[in-house]
């Protein structure tokens, strides 16, 4: 018997099992459909040995030093400061706009001061503030918008900016200096040893089995269970009863090319001409050294794994149908970007999952972060040579030695309960 059945090993669930068990002594069954943890933040090494993440570029970056120190006990960082570069009419500019954008854009020369005017020049002041278009209208008007965000948008999502909530792209600002960082929080970094050397350890407890290959729905009549975590698409679980939520998806394209050096940014945006987005060359974000380089092109698409929720009005009025479901459900937790249909970042999952468990416990968050973390080593940036124990064998291929059980199994388990 289970105290609790997690659905889902990404970041909502694993934080949740590892709370579980280690806070609280529970005996915790995490299942995932796919065959390794770590959910879209799941990275592992090529065929070349090139550390790459399956579901396109992963960059952790948070304000928080609570969550931040939540997860160095699991990894050793690698400090890093992403930046991108769009390209645009030929040349490759930084994005977000800046004044270097707008200086080599129109062959100007502007200092912050100008760039400013310039800005106050093109844009069209919107009273209200209420689309994606408004967004990037009102802060540099239709010409650079159409530039940099009408077609990437388009792409992305299958809709015009004008469709969008406002919240979309209020994630990328504008800029009259020349700070080129994608982000500026307080904290950026990537785990050391990769996203899923972290979750073998976060998952490294014996009350912890995880069950990978492994659909809920066929498991949920064979397991006994107290409690369930349910950090999949909120829709599924209620059998679509009032229609699809609608999730955007993508199809990436992964490289691998007999160079050091493919492009010369992390990321480059291609918001016109191309079908595909963006393109990540990973050796940047990971800091390996290696002969080739391997880089991901993401295409969107209406169909596939469920990526993004989709922010507009009317999807928000069917979750909120769904999340009224939700809240009836006493026995049932629903967590995550998929399970509360939010356009959430991995540090504001994070920071959702542990306030899902301190309401559990009924402690503050502090109180149920610190809850038996005597023994935990906390790792920093930078700090390469510090070891913790930990069972993973650092290939990032997502298993959990000894806790791992196949879905044959799963008659044992619940036999043995
Ligand atoms: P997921 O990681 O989606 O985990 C949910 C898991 O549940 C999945 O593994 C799924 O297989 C499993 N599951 C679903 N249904 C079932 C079922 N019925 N049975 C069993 N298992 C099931 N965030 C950042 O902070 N920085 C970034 O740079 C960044 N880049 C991103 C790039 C892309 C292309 C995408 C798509 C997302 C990016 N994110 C980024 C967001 C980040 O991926 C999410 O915030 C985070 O992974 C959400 O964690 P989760 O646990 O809620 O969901
Ligand atoms: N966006 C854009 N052009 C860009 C970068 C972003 O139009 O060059 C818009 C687009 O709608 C995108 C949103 O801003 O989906 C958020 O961008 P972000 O890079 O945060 O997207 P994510 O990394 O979550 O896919």
């Amino acid at each position: 018997m289970f105290d609790y059945l997690i659905v889902g090993a990404g970041f909502a669930g694993s934080v949740l099992a590892e709370r579980l068990a280690n806070g609280l002594g529970k005996k915790v069954l995490i299942c995932d459909v796919r065959p390794h943890i770590g959910g879209n933040a799941y990275d592992f090494y090529n065929d070349e040995g090139i550390l790459i993440h399956k579901y396109g570029p992963h960059i952790f970056h948070t304000n928080s030093a609570e969550i931040f120190d939540y997860l160095s006990r699991f990894t050793e960082w690698r400090e890093y400061q992403h930046r991108v570069l769009a390209s645009v009419d030929g040349m490759h500019v930084p994005i977000p706009i800046n004044l270097d954008t707008i200086n080599k854009l129109y062959g100007l020369n502007l200092n912050a001061n100008q760039v400013k005017e310039f800005f106050d020049s093109v844009r069209e002041p919107r009273e209200q503030i209420r689309t994606s278009e408004d967004v990037v209208i009102n802060a540099v008007g239709r010409e650079l918008y159409e530039k940099f965000f009408k077609g990437y948008t388009n792409k992305q999502w299958g809709l015009d900016p004008s469709e969008l909530d406002a919240s979309v792209t209020a994630r990328v600002p504008t800029r009259s200096n020349r700070d080129d960082r994608y982000f500026t929080d307080t904290f950026q970094a990537m785990p050391r040893h990769g996203y899923t050397r972290m979750f073998e350890r976060m998952l490294d407890h014996p009350n912890i089995k995880v069950l990978l290959n492994c659909d809920y729905q066929e498991l949920k009549n064979e397991v006994r269970y107290n409690e369930l975590v349910y950090t999949g698409p909120v829709d599924a679980f209620f059998d679509h009863c009032y229609g699809k939520l609608p999730y955007r998806s993508l199809e990436f394209k992964h490289e691998t090319h007999d160079v050091e050096v493919f492009q010369e940014a992390p990321v480059i945006n291609f918001p016109n001409e191309q079908a595909y987005t963006r393109v990540t060359e990973f050796k940047y974000l990971t800091g390996q050294s290696h002969r080739k380089t391997a880089v991901v092109y993401e295409f969107p698409r209406a169909e596939g794994d469920p990526y993004y929720p989709i922010p507009r009005p009317e999807n928000t009025e069917l979750y909120r149908k769904y999340q009224a479901l939700a809240n009836a459900r006493q026995d049932v937790h629903f967590v995550g970007r998929l399970a509360t249909y939010k356009y959430y970042n991995m540090d504001q999952i994070v920071g959702q999952a542990l306030t899902v468990y301190s309401k559990m416990v009924g402690l503050n968050r502090k109180a149920a972060v610190a809850q038996s973390d005597a023994a935990a080593k906390i790792y920093s940036i930078g700090n390469g040579n510090a070891h913790r124990k930990g069972n993973g064998n650092g290939m990032g291929n997502g298993k959990t030695h000894g806790t791992v059980i196949v879905p044959a199994e799963v008659g044992r388990i619940s036999g043995a309960v």
